[in-house]
């Protein structure tokens, strides 16, 4: 029976595999309640900014905030203050504030997935020491034994064993510790979207904070602003293209397409408020990536290891909620191994709290979740519509995305009541970890 205590005396070893959003945050949070011996390892052999923009919607930003990274994170993001859907003829389908223009206590920030992940891995570098952050570690297999669980990862010079009392695997959607426990699973499934992502400094549209998304379930076009515009009106737009039937199935973040194609598909995307076909080929580089996700599975947490953030719960990005799901896992574990009995019991608690919730939130992106909306408008309206009311009650939107938010943890009531993650006594963190 696994009942060592985590306090001062018996603090643990504890390995995250994954230096993403979720393992980075799960090492920040980890350290803020007293545990000094972490180590993140990633696969990867250096760092990079990679990917192209994300949303922290304010849930996640209330822990960031509550670890206190929010200042930073804001100075790289926007803040969007309004997200407004459209039809594919760029006709308005409803629109709602955002963050802190929607009553939160804390504000939605679009910012670069890179940019995040860099702050978040200098602020490991600087509260946990340099050690803390052990790159070119591929993780193959995790050994549970009696004592301890060893990590074992592939080195340039090869097999290297780590032991450990806590395993978070938060190796992404690939994950080989969930491939390990679900040996039949497969891979990602893919719903025959394909989304195109890129970048572009473009001349700013609307007010320069709305976020819109545009379309339906066949073909969609979201964009947001990635920074302020600048003197002469231009913004980095973050932006992403949707289209069903074309497109493969390859699975990787980084795969890089010509952008021609995707320009002629929205050929016809040319709104009085934004030209969709000059902001796809005015992109930096367009990155190809299907519409995919996982079921959700009945177990995460298998001795001393248990999974976190894409690991745990991949779903479709409809909603925005891939990284703040995985920062409040990070939150949610440390907060349980500062306040339960023993770790196993630490695992059990973060394991309910978030399995649930974070299944239904998988099943509830398949059914596009808040964008709903433009689904419902384009069955009712295929060729558009004067007046959006004629097709969908203001009832009806406003439900759609009410209940989406209390869903996904975020509506503004449920969000500003609920207590706060960190630990009611929190251990000092020590900045030099031993080992
Ligand atoms: C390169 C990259 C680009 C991305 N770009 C976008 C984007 O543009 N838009 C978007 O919505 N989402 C993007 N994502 C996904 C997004 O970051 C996640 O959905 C979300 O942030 C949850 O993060 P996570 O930490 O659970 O997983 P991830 O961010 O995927 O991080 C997983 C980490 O685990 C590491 N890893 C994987 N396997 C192993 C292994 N065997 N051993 C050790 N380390 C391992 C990976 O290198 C990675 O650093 C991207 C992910 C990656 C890895």
């Amino acid at each position: 029976m696994w009942t060592t205590s985590s306090t001062v005396e018996s603090r643990m070893r504890i390995a995250i595999i994954g230096a993403g959003i979720g393992g980075l945050a799960a090492a920040l949070s980890l350290h803020a309640i007293g545990e000094t011996d972490i180590r993140v390892y990633d696969r990867v052999s250096e760092l990079r900014a990679l990917g192209v923009g994300i949303n922290l919607l304010p849930h996640a930003m209330r822990e960031l905030t509550e670890l206190g990274l929010a200042d930073r994170v804001e100075q790289k993001g926007v803040a969007p203050s309004t997200l407004a859907y459209f039809n594919r003829f760029g006709q308005p389908i409803w629109s709602e504030p955002r963050g802190r223009e929607a009553g939160y206590r804390w504000p939605q920030v679009s910012v670069h997935r890179g940019e995040l992940q860099l702050v978040l891995a200098d602020a490991v570098r600087r509260r946990l020491g340099d050690d803390a952050l052990q790159l070119g570690h591929r993780l193959v297999r995790v050994e549970e034994g009696a004592d301890a669980a060893a990590a074992v990862f592939a080195r340039a010079e090869g097999e290297a064993s780590v032991a450990a009392d806590l395993v978070v695997a938060a190796d992404g959607i690939h994950s080989a510790v969930r491939a390990s426990r679900y040996p039949g699973e497969g891979a990602p499934i893919w719903n025959g979207l394909t989304l195109w992502r890129g970048t572009a400094r473009v001349p700013a549209y609307l007010d320069g904070r709305t976020m819109i998304m545009a379309g339906d379930g066949e073909q969609k076009f979201v964009a947001y602003p990635l920074g302020a515009p600048d003197a002469d009106g231009l913004a980095r737009v973050n932006f992403i293209a949707e289209r069903r039937g074309v497109g493969a199935e390859t699975v990787d973040w980084n795969l890089a397409v010509d952008a021609g194609p995707i320009v002629e598909l929205f050929r016809d995307w040319s709104f009085a408020w934004l030209d969709v076909p000059a902001l796809i080929a005015a992109a930096d580089e367009l990155l190809e990536y299907p519409m995919v996700d996982r079921d959700p599975i009945p177990q995460w947490t298998f001795g001393r290891t248990t999974l976190l953030g894409d690991a745990a719960h991949p779903m479709y990005p409809n909603g925005s909620n891939g990284a703040s799901q995985a920062i409040i896992d990070a939150r949610t574990l440390a907060f349980h191994v500062a306040t339960a009995e023993s770790p196993a019991d630490a695992l059990a608690a973060y394991e309910a709290d978030r399995r649930p919730v974070t299944s239904e939130l998988v099943l509830s992106n398949r059914q596009q979740g808040p964008e709903r909306v433009m689904l419902l408008a384009h069955e009712r309206a295929p060729e558009g519509f004067a007046d959006i009311h004629d097709v969908i009650s203001a009832d009806e939107l406003a439900e759609i995305s009410a209940g989406y938010k209390r869903a996904a943890g975020f509506h503004p009531d449920l969000l500003n009541e609920r207590p706060s993650l960190t630990a009611p006594s929190p251990i000092p963190p020590s900045p030099t970890p031993p080992r």
